[in-house]
């Protein structure tokens, strides 16, 4: 139970890995708002002990002051959502950035800054308070093709994650990234799905693992759960990978 008592907030839970973290952090005690811009799979969450589900847009920024309003103060918040973009620099059009931006980073910078004042108050009280960005491996540690704007966008979350750790280091409030190799995940199958060759595609995607396997969304979830709990106290600013050997 090494989240009891933590009131945390997750983004994009419907499905992935903040679907997977909801389920993990529930069960180790937190009380989670899960939340996601799909309502029917966010439903599949309603009915577990711990997790409360709401419906919100991360790009919507009064959606984002309103739920700050409206929630007690957070333990810990895991920005995970975000979106892939497919190509080279030469692919991206400006509305294909400015989306990869707003969803990617825009988001996290607007969600935090709604929520780390009440996160400082906890922090004040407890002592401690953690925020967990979702980053990626993807051309933000390691360059890949076809990964333009989605790893100018990850490599940007390093830098907010890394801004937000200096400026409350001394407020007892942490903030880390996570870096995933590649994941099972829904939108993975979906990338896949829509390759010329998808049986090709997926082999490509599972040979840039050195392990030799995409990772599950269970691969992931000890970390989240250890970078959201106190049991890493003294980790901040931090990116961490949980990547299968890619960035070796
Ligand atoms: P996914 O991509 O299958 O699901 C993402 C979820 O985000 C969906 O439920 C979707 O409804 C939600 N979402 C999308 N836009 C949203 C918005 N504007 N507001 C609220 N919710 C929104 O899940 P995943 O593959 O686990 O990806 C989650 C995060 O992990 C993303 O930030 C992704 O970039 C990152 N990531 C994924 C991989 C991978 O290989 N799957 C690797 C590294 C990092």
């Amino acid at each position: 139970m090494r989240l009891r008592d933590k009131t945390i907030l997750i983004t994009a839970a419907g499905q992935g890995m903040g679907h997977a973290a909801a389920i993990a952090c529930a069960s180790e005690g937190a009380k989670v708002i899960a939340t996601d811009l799909n309502a029917d799979t966010l439903a599949t969450l309603r009915d577990i002990d711990g997790i409360e589900t709401r419906v919100f847009d991360v790009t919507d920024a009064q959606a984002t002051l309103d739920i700050a309003q409206d929630l007690p103060d957070l333990d810990c918040l895991f920005n995970c959502a975000g979106i892939v973009h497919h190509g080279t620099i030469l692919d991206v059009s400006d509305e294909d950035w400015e989306r990869s931006v707003n969803v990617n980073v825009t988001s996290m910078l607007r969600i935090s800054r709604a929520f780390i004042p009440g996160m400082l108050r906890q922090a004040g009280q407890t002592g401690t308070a953690s925020i967990l960005n979702m980053s990626s491996m993807a051309s933000s540690i390691k360059g890949f093709p076809h990964r333009t704007a989605y790893g100018a966008t990850k490599a940007a979350v390093l830098g907010l994650t890394k801004a937000i750790a200096a400026d409350f280091v001394q407020s007892g409030l942490r903030c880390n990234a996570l870096c995933p190799g590649t994941v099972d995940t829904p939108s993975l199958r979906g990338r896949i799905a829509a390759a010329s060759d998808p049986v090709q595609a997926e082999k490509d995607f599972i040979a840039r693992q050195p392990m030799g396997r995409l990772a599950t969304v269970e691969d992931m979830t000890p970390t989240i759960i250890h970078l959201l709990s106190d049991d890493s106290r003294f980790v901040t600013g931090q990116a961490v990978s949980v990547d299968g050997g890619v960035t070796i």
